[in-house]
């Protein structure tokens, strides 16, 4: 037998989900801060071979009730409507308890297609779009050449919650550096309050030495921000979005506040006194917590009060401070923050 085809990425969501490689790679691929898909060349598989992959697969997990698939790699909303149809088609036959069908989407993409291909799309199964909006601001969208300005970002959105799909935009904490650190907050929430989409992503950016962004940081156009100076600009970010039906998550391991996360109608609050918490700590402590949540000895706030974590985490830091007195630690929980992605 053949093997089924894998792609290397899929959201952290989609974790028990069912694969279906559609495309390889990214076919944009220019992002300045992404290195995903680098060393891949972008082609859309044959539907044939797709549809061969899906009846493979119903083959070897008959006995298991997959009730979500994701379809890959970078951006399938990119293959032509009717391409997609009839993989949907080939889906709800081989696997008729699928509830929802997602994949991740440009927004360029999603506005490419007309309203009535969008809602034949939901219909036929793909219900919920994952969109890596990043920010809301256009200086920053040119800055890390994304290929779209926020009028897109936020066509794109509304278009997709018109169609009736569940709507995830995923957002970069950081991804202005100092410099536009306000602007990304502003911007950034000023495009959700008119989208509204259904559920907002929040990771923190982890900048990769071998990226444009990168070099942008050796010649000191790009000011890294400190942990902190990200958790800051988290709260500017959460108290400008509106009271919306939305669920806010901060989900991934590169993320420094795990906690924050709720919906904008009813936990706002809640979450804004989390980061509240964590910014009014004594600064050797909120360094503490810095780096032992980077070295995953920390995972929670709370675990700061543990004696054995807090133990660790202040053994660990001298042994650093020991071997690097000069250490610039935004630099080092960016190095950590970039090798998790
Ligand atoms: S961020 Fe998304 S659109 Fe940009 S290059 Fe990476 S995969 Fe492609």
């Amino acid at each position: 037998m053949k093997n089924v085809e894998i792609g290397p990425i899929r959201p952290p969501s989609e974790n028990s989900s069912l694969l279906i490689r559609v495309t390889r790679g990214c076919h944009w691929n220019k992002c300045y801060f992404c290195g995903l898909y680098k060393s891949m060349q972008f082609s859309m598989r044959p539907i044939e071979e797709t549809i061969e992959d899906i009846a493979m697969q119903a083959q070897i997990y008959h006995e298991k009730n997959f009730t979500s698939c994701f379809l890959q790699d970078g951006d399938a909303l990119v293959l032509k409507t009717d391409y997609l149809l009839h993989i949907l088609d080939a889906l709800n036959c081989y696997f008729p308890n699928l509830q929802y069908i997602t994949t991740y989407a440009r927004a360029d993409s999603i506005t490419r297609k007309t309203l009535s291909e969008l809602q034949a799309l939901r219909q036929a199964g793909l219900n919920h779009l994952y969109c890596g909006m990043e920010t809301g601001s256009d200086q920053i969208l040119k800055l890390i050449n994304k290929g779209f300005q926020a009028d897109t970002v936020v066509e794109s959105g509304c278009m997709a919650k018109e169609a009736g799909m569940i709507l995830s935009e995923f957002i970069l904490l950081g991804i202005g550096g100092k410099e536009l650190s306000e602007e990304n907050a502003a911007a950034t929430a000023e495009a959700l309050n008119i989208i509204r989409p259904d559920y907002i992503r929040v990771h923190a950016t982890g900048i990769k030495p071998e990226s444009k962004l990168g070099e942008f940081v050796r010649n000191g156009s790009f000011t890294l921000q400190s942990e902190e100076e990200i958790v800051v600009e988290q709260k500017s970010f959460l108290q400008q979005l509106q009271p919306m039906d939305s669920f806010y998550i901060n989900e991934h391991i590169i993320n420094l506040l795990l906690e924050v996360r709720g919906n904008l109608q009813t936990d706002k609050a809640q979450m804004l006194s989390v980061i509240e918490r964590f910014l009014q700590l004594p600064p050797d402590e909120k360094l503490l917590f810095t780096v032992g949540r980077r070295l995953n000895i920390f995972f929670l706030l709370d675990d700061l009060k543990k004696p054995a974590l807090h133990r660790q985490a202040e053994e660990s830091m001298q042994k650093i401070l020991r071997e690097n007195p000069n250490i610039d630690f935004a630099v080092l929980c960016n190095y950590i923050r970039q090798s998790q992605i």
